[in-house]
């Protein structure tokens, strides 16, 4: 089950953990991730804010941590893009 880090600004995918193994590092909390980019989306260059709880959804194929500004809301088009994986 893939974890995917998103920017609630552009609604891009900044981080995508696909399987367990597909590195030494296993899942990256959202402040590495946060860390990783230097707090910047690499989309839409807006600052990255780390995700509370309220911000992480749980869907039924997806986990997807939302990252930036709050409150948060992933747009209708990366849910869009989402939904397709
Ligand atoms: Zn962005």
């Amino acid at each position: 089950m893939p974890i995917r880090y998103v920017c609630s600004n552009c609604g891009e995918t900044i981080f995508e953990f696909k399987y367990v193994g597909q590195d030494y590092y296993g899942i990256p909390t959202p402040k590495e991730i946060y860390n990783l980019y230097g707090g910047i989306c690499p989309h839409c260059h807006k600052e990255l804010k780390l995700p509370s709880i309220e911000d992480i959804e749980i869907r039924p194929r997806l986990h997807v941590y939302s990252l930036g500004k709050m409150p948060v809301s992933i747009p209708t088009r990366a849910t869009g893009e989402l939904a397709q994986s």
